[in-house]
């Protein structure tokens, strides 16, 4: 509990941070709403002067005088909101808006990065509509907290102070009869902004449970619909949005006790003081224009108490998203860059080591266990073996997406956590199995490999991918777009596009992870003679299915259960007679039966 506290505490104080570049605004916009608000109290004085001294049957001013008297404190209190109540309030406004939105941004871009640093393990680990939803609806709501309590609580603070401080002047007693209810106002407060921030907190949850399922879902609408799921998922998401519904009721509900706590609070006080001022009225102790006047300053009051608590409804539903957003920023990324990293060289060999390499996703088991290879520059390496036993996430640690929790992998005899992340991916490439486009044009597409790529170096890529031929017959060429809104590829054809994306990267290492195995035979063959291309004078690791795409590797490295088991050529592995011929037989068993 004592530790949650200081938690709570230490992240109040780090958003602080975020303000502090722009505590002058903040001052600006406090002292406008200083003026916006103190400024009215100066009418109640005037009034109290106009009744008491000017109206009054026992004033003892002539026709003249009055009207002089009243005719200028009119006009004066006129000037007062033209001149400094009007600029006060704009004041107010505009910087406490300004500094709400830029405080926002920096905390959201800040936020950006750091997700993009995160590892593998963060994206797997959550939804992307769940992490999407931490950076729009809980950055939005943190910026309530700036918008309204930060500028708020200066000037409704100094509001209550000044106000205080006349009301005591005028009768002290009066003054605490009418504030002898805030106690009980505060303790009811306190409780209340605990149960907001816990309700706020389940709501926001709730939102990005909903969002990365939906995401997920909407994304996946084929399966949906191919499995006839629909009723299973319209069930599915009506509990989902049924929870966020009751949380939501739960939070209107809080607000509404809210209202009426303070409502209550406003509506019995004057009550109080109306009758103990009449009290004192009578007893000869204050005048009715002292009354009125205390009066007016208690309904004065009553504003900043009124934004007090709606403060406190702000404060503990923004405490709650930023909590969230803080939650994101203490997940340290899993692969880091050493702060003294090295650039690849530039005529990178690309001459690959695996020693002893150990790798488990979790402290539980080993996925990889002690693996060891090394492969020379320009070699092709494919790596077959049962699905599960690790192919994938072999590969998948020399881009270091992951670490691995034992031994080194050097890329041309250095360690790869020596050189910057950056710097290491960009030598390189990959074509998966199911490679995404980006919404964009075909050329845009290609250039991700390599934004300084030249038009003729885009349809060189295109040829040698063999992407050209359909590039051309498209409706706007290389101009065509694609992605969600546009054109529909083929999956064939996004392969092609994928491997002239790599082709204009030109790196020195390429990794393809059955890149050929969702394809019919023409698209195949295109894309074989595509990448027959492309691994020329790269060191390849190849993971097929597919054995016959894979024959002709320098070296077949047989996976199992994590290990390498056997290690060869083609040839040799098939003398051994060990998995590998199994693998090959149960493959072409069939087609050599059918040839015998
Ligand atoms: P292959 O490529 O040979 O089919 P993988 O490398 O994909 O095998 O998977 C090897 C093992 O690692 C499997 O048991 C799989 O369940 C597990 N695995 C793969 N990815 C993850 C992950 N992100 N988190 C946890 N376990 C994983």
């Amino acid at each position: 509990m004592r530790k949650n506290k200081r938690r709570k505490k230490s992240e109040f104080v780090r958003f602080l941070s975020y303000i502090k570049p722009y505590w002058f605004m903040i001052a600006i916009a406090a002292f406008g709403g200083i003026i916006k608000f103190t400024m009215p109290m100066v009418f109640p004085k005037v009034m109290q002067y106009f009744i008491d001294d000017v109206l009054s049957s026992e004033s003892t001013m002539s026709y003249t005088e009055k009207l002089h008297e009243l005719t200028f404190w009119s006009l004066l209190v006129i000037g007062l909101y033209l001149f400094i109540w009007v600029p006060g309030v704009y004041v107010r406004h505009y910087y406490a808006g300004k500094v709400g939105h830029k405080v926002i941004f920096d905390l959201r871009y800040d936020l950006y990065l750091h997700i993009q640093r995160m590892s593998s393990s963060f994206f797997k680990e959550n939804q992307s509509g769940s992490i999407v939803s931490r950076l729009m609806n809980d950055i939005n709501l943190a910026q309530n907290m700036v918008g309204n309590a930060l500028t708020n609580i200066w000037m409704d603070g100094a509001v209550i102070f000044v106000l205080l401080f006349v009301m005591l002047k005028i009768d002290p007693l009066l003054t605490l009869v009418s504030i002898s209810i805030f106690p009980v106002y505060i303790i009811a407060s306190k409780k209340l902004g605990r149960l907001v921030k816990k309700n706020s907190r389940q709501v926001q949850d709730e939102i990005a449970e909903m969002t990365g399922e939906l995401q997920e879902k909407i994304s996946g609408y084929a399966v949906v619909k191919s499995f006839a799921r629909e009723r299973y998922e319209k069930l599915r998401f009506f509990k989902e949005a049924r929870k966020l519904l009751d949380y939501s009721i739960q939070s209107t509900k809080l607000n509404s006790i809210n209202m009426f706590v303070v409502g209550f609070l406003t509506a019995f006080a004057p009550i109080i003081v109306i009758w103990f001022s009449g009290y004192l009225i009578i007893n000869n102790r204050l005048t009715v224009g002292e009354m009125v006047v205390f009066y007016s300053y208690l309904g004065q009051f009553y504003f900043p108490i009124n934004r007090f608590s709606e403060l406190n409804i702000v404060f503990s539903t923004s405490m709650a998203a930023i909590e969230r957003v803080f939650e994101v920023f203490d997940r340290e990324p899993d692969v880091k860059e050493k702060e003294d990293a090295i650039e690849c060289s530039a005529d990178l060999k690309g001459e690959v080591e695996f020693k002893n390499v150990s790798f488990g996703y979790d402290n539980d088991s080993l996925i990889l266990k002690n693996v060891n290879f090394k492969v020379k520059p320009g070699m092709k390496v494919a790596f077959v073996g049962p699905s599960g036993s690790g192919k994938s996430t072999l590969v998948s640690l020399l881009p270091r997406f992951y670490d691995p929790v034992e031994g080194t992998i050097s890329i041309d005899g250095v360690d790869i956590r020596d050189y910057k992340l950056a710097s290491l991916r960009k030598n390189i490439g990959m074509v998966l199995q199911d490679n995404i486009l980006f919404s964009g044009t075909l050329e845009e597409n290609i250039k991700y490999g390599n934004p300084r790529a030249s038009k003729a170096e885009i349809i060189e890529a295109a040829k040698a991918a063999n992407a050209y031929d359909f590039i051309i017959q498209s409706p706007y060429k290389f101009d065509t777009e694609v992605g969600e809104s546009g054109m529909k590829l083929s999956g064939g054809q996004k392969q092609r596009i994928a491997i002239a994306r790599v082709f204009v990267k030109n790196p020195k290492i390429l990794i393809l992870d059955e890149a050929t195995s969702a394809l019919d035979s023409e698209s195949e063959n295109q894309i074989q003679e595509a990448l027959d291309r492309l691994m020329k004078g790269r060191t390849t690791f190849v993971i097929a299915h597919r054995l016959s795409t894979i024959i002709n590797s320098d070296i077949i490295m047989v996976v199992d259960d994590g290990e390498i088991k056997e290690m060869g050529t083609h040839e040799e592995l098939l003398k051994k007679g060990g998995l590998y011929e199994y693998l090959f037989n149960q493959q072409f068993g069939e087609v050599k039966k059918l040839m015998a």
